[in-house]
């Protein structure tokens, strides 16, 4: 977007907090070839410094108050998509208070910081967690949420602190709520890289890279088809178009703060991603039954009908061996992440 007389015009730009990490570096990379002035900060505690390529990027934490302001004012950012956050459901159960400060107060000090250097307009990465237990399903945005871990409940916080800071500041958003991420870049070279790996698709393609010997399916006696939990896997590549959108959209006159879910609206159990898998590497990839994993529901899947019609959002790579043909492609190719 480019602003001013045409002489000393300058354009504005878009930063990205958490732009290093798995989902911000395919939104990057979207932004960028929508022609987009992009500029990441991240503290890189978990995101990867070779995840971000042909943008300023600022080693920052989001609770380095001044040095965002700083940020904000040199670069003309009128928009920021705000992923950095702490994001693992397991380690919010033991430490609940490490999320309340990484993910609530962290964000307030950044908001406090876009309300200082007059940013109006902030697109937020949030999750179906925010739901808790579904009495319903497919879920739609109008669920109630009541979450079942810290992480959903500081994910759920923040939306809160969203909405009042719309009311106070006329700060914008636009709140997306991911169900299950999964899948890389189809060509470039990112992907999902995380250290301790808890998502079931990186886990299962762990086997034919010889890194486990088999995978741990954690219950089939819950009351869906074979017994096995149902998730609604969206391509990474998918959640970076919606955010394109959603930063086109809260640009826009007249929008306060919104919420949109973001899934194919297909449930697929881990009984058949482990099959799909195998048809994808050609591996045999044994599975094992375990035991419940605390805190699972049975089914989460998304009505994402608003999105399609407010964002004019359109999954692209809905068929599930894409998504994991394109993860599987990107482990191949960094069998250890990325720097290792
Ligand atoms: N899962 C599994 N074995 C694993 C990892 C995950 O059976 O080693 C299951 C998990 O119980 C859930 C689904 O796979 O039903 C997706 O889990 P993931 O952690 O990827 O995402 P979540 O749904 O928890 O956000």
């Amino acid at each position: 977007m480019i602003i001013g007389e045409e002489k000393g015009a300058f354009e504005l730009a878009i930063l990205v907090t958490g732009g290093a990490g798995y989902i911000g570096s395919h939104t990057v990379l979207e932004l960028r070839q929508a022609g987009e002035e992009v500029v990441v900060v991240d503290n890189l505690v978990k995101g990867h410094r070779e995840a971000v390529r042909d943008v300023p990027f600022y080693e920052v934490d989001i609770r380095e108050r001044a040095k965002i302001i700083a940020i904000l004012k040199d670069h003309h950012v009128d928009t920021v998509v705000h992923f950095a956050a702490s994001s693992l459901v397991g380690e919010s159960m033991v430490d609940p208070l490490k999320y309340y400060e990484d993910n609530v107060a962290a964000t307030a000090t950044l908001l406090q910081a876009l309300v200082e250097a007059n940013v109006k307009q902030c697109i937020f990465s949030s999750t179906a967690a925010t739901y808790g237990e579904p009495i319903e399903t497919p879920i739609t945005e109008e669920h109630p949420t009541v979450p079942t871990n810290p992480y959903g409940e500081t994910k759920l916080a923040i939306e809160k602190m969203l909405e009042w800071s719309y009311q106070a500041y006329g700060l914008k958003s636009i709140r997306l709520r991911y169900f299950n991420a999964a899948g890389a870049h189809p060509d470039l070279a990112i992907g999902e890289d995380h250290e301790p790996e808890t998502h079931l698709i990186p886990i299962i393609l762990q086997v034919p890279l010889q890194k486990r010997d088999h995978v741990m399916i954690y219950g089939d006696d819950y009351a869906t088809p074979d017994g096995s939990c149902l998730r609604d896997y969206i391509h990474v590549m998918d959640l970076a178009s919606a955010h394109r959108l959603a930063v086109k959209r809260v640009r826009e006159e007249g929008i306060g703060s919104e919420v949109y879910n973001l899934g194919n609206g297909k449930g697929f159990s881990v009984k058949e991603v482990i099959e799909a898998a195998r048809v994808v590497t050609g591996h045999p990839i044994p599975a094992k039954v375990g035991d419940r994993r605390q805190g699972d529901p049975a089914v989460l899947v998304a009505s994402s009908q608003l999105a399609k019609e407010k964002l004019g959002w359109q999954p692209q790579y809905n068929d599930l061996q894409t998504i994991i043909s394109d993860a599987w492609r990107f482990h191949q190719d960094h069998p250890h992440g990325y720097t290792k």
